[in-house]
């Protein structure tokens, strides 16, 4: 999968992409992720990428002219499955949506800032648009990164087998067990002992019975929704 994440902060994806399982994914060569910096296709000779609204009020909004230049520079080169904006009024991300962005093979990410972005970009270049959650962030590296994050890990060959991303939270309707390692007995906290058993088959239907349990005590919607 090849990832091009448009910004004008790419030095905010140093963190996420440079460490544990995103960094391996790209060692192995199962994601190149691209940061393309928005500021080299300003036109002016400040580099300017925002100004002010339209009709007054506050905040700076990221202009047109730089954003469309870069997409069209990119789209030059390859042919985008998605061309995705992060914010907050779009489609609400979850794991469903994750399983289905983790088999493209190309995408575009557009981070935000300040009010937002022209309108002009959002109708013309934008294929979709996504938000991480109700609320707002000051921009949108957070969102490309949790997003990036989230379908990346999802790719064969990315997790490990004994972290299948199979027996995680969302993936089949239900919240995941609980899960202990060693001691087994910390202040006399002790590991169930059922999971010492050896016994598979019981193993497996104690932890059904707990993502049963734990998803009815969190979040009843998610069976109830399944029963409709
Ligand atoms: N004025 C806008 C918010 C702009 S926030 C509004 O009220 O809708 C600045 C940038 O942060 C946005 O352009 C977007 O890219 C990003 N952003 C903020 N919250 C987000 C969220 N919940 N999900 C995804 N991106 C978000």
């Amino acid at each position: 999968m090849r990832i091009d994440i448009l910004t004008i902060f790419p030095e905010m994806f140093d963190g996420p992409f440079k460490h544990s399982i995103l960094k391996r994914a790209q060692e192995r060569g199962l994601v190149e992720i691209n940061l393309i910096n928005i500021r080299d296709y300003a036109t002016d000779k400040h580099k300017r990428v925002d100004d002010y609204q339209y009709g007054g009020g506050s905040g700076m909004v990221m202009m047109v002219e730089p954003i469309a230049n870069c997409i069209e520079d990119l789209k030059l080169k390859n042919t985008y499955d998605e061309i995705i904006y992060m914010s907050p009024d779009g489609k609400l991300f979850d794991q469903q949506m994750a399983n289905r962005y983790s088999t493209f093979q190309n995408l575009m990410i557009l981070c935000g800032h300040y009010k937002g972005i022209d309108e002009r970009v959002r109708e013309h270049f934008i294929t979709k648009e996504i938000s991480i959650g109700d609320y707002v962030l000051s921009g949108g590296e957070l969102a490309a990164a949790v997003f990036t994050d989230a379908i990346v890990r999802l790719i064969p060959g990315v997790l490990n087998d004994e972290t299948s991303a199979l027996s995680d939270s969302f993936q089949d309707g239900l919240l995941s067990p609980s899960v202990y390692t060693r001691p087994y007995n910390y202040k006399s906290m002790k590991v169930p002992d059922i999971l010492l058993s050896g016994n598979n088959k019981e193993i497996e239907k104690w932890r059904m019975e707990k993502a049963i349990e734990r998803t009815k005590a969190r979040r009843p919607e998610m069976i109830d929704d399944e029963e409709e």
